[in-house]
């Protein structure tokens, strides 16, 4: 059976579901999007994910598309009628088509594109690698300065993705200047006994939903939180890693270019914060 999507007001099975080619997400990766993760039928961290997907559009002088006040609504009723229990929903909007292809922005008239559907993922909560930890490689960062604005620019994020499959592992870490930004699609974190190290917020990386709230809980354990700079060397010598993001929630990370970190098993740390973290979540899911 095949899904049923959001286009611009409209709910439609996926074959029927079109955008013009003109569409400046398609020519100019002029597009952002969210995506928030589905867990018994329920949004989870829905309100971080809206508040986002604003200052997204605010910093790229997008309009807001007009439904914008019925996101919550759309959400849901995708979640419905496609009958997803466990999953994500993925949001996107454009600064739309203006008929033609151009680098200025297009006239106020020129409304955006917004396009919302589900992935289906029963068990997301109970992904085996967060049994067994993820292997990740180090790479260079190699994407454009803004990359606290969520745009669909996701070329080079995909490229570390194959580079990290191409030497065995699930993941890259990427770092700049000596020091680790953040994964492909995830925050990156290290714990040195009882304290959690992660990347100071910045235009270096994406504000995570998930690290906003496991930070929270973190510091609601009584577990100290660092945001500063790390090195992939300090890195290896942690007792523990891991990696946050709305699909994955809180993932260990067991290996850094083939090094292994701690016992090379999940830590204690990244373990009670996964359970603190979907515990909560569940609780607050809308
Ligand atoms: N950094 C990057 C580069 C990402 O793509 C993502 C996930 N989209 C994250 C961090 C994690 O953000 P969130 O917790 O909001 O999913």
């Amino acid at each position: 059976m095949s899904r049923t999507v959001y286009v611009n007001g409209e709910y439609l099975p996926e074959e029927d579901a079109k955008i013009s080619i003109f569409d400046r997400s398609f020519l100019m990766a002029d597009g952002v999007y969210e995506v928030t993760s589905v867990l018994d039928g329920k949004l989870i961290d829905f309100e971080g994910h809206r508040v986002r997907l604003e200052r997204s559009l605010n910093e790229l002088d997008m309009q807001k598309p007009e439904a914008f006040d019925d996101l919550l609504d759309i959400h849901r009723e995708l979640v419905r009628v496609n009958d997803i229990t466990d999953g994500l929903v993925y949001l996107q909007v454009s600064r739309g088509s203006a008929g033609d292809r151009d680098f200025a922005y297009p006239s106020e008239d020129v409304k955006p594109t917004l396009v919302l559907f589900t992935q289906n993922k029963p068990g997301l909560a109970d992904s085996p690698a967060a049994k067994t930890g993820i292997k990740v490689i180090s790479i260079e960062d190699q994407r454009w300065g803004r990359r606290d604005i969520k745009t669909v620019q996701l070329l080079y994020p995909s490229m570390g993705k194959m580079m990290a499959k191409a030497a065995g592992c699930d993941d890259a870490w990427m770092v700049e200047d000596g020091h680790v930004t953040e994964g492909t699609s995830n925050n990156a974190y290290i714990v040195k006994g009882n304290t959690i190290i992660t990347r100071q917020l910045s235009n270096d990386i994406l504000h995570g939903i998930t690290r906003a709230a496991v930070l929270r809980f973190a510091e609601e354990a009584q577990m100290q939180v660092e945001e500063r700079l790390f090195t992939i060397d300090e890195a290896k010598q942690a007792d523990e890693a891991f990696v946050t993001s709305a699909s994955t929630f809180v993932m260990p990370v067991v290996e850094l270019d083939g090094e292994t970190i701690g016992a090379g098993t999940p830590g204690s740390v990244a373990t009670r914060l996964r359970e603190i973290y979907l515990e909560e979540s569940r609780k607050a899911a809308v």
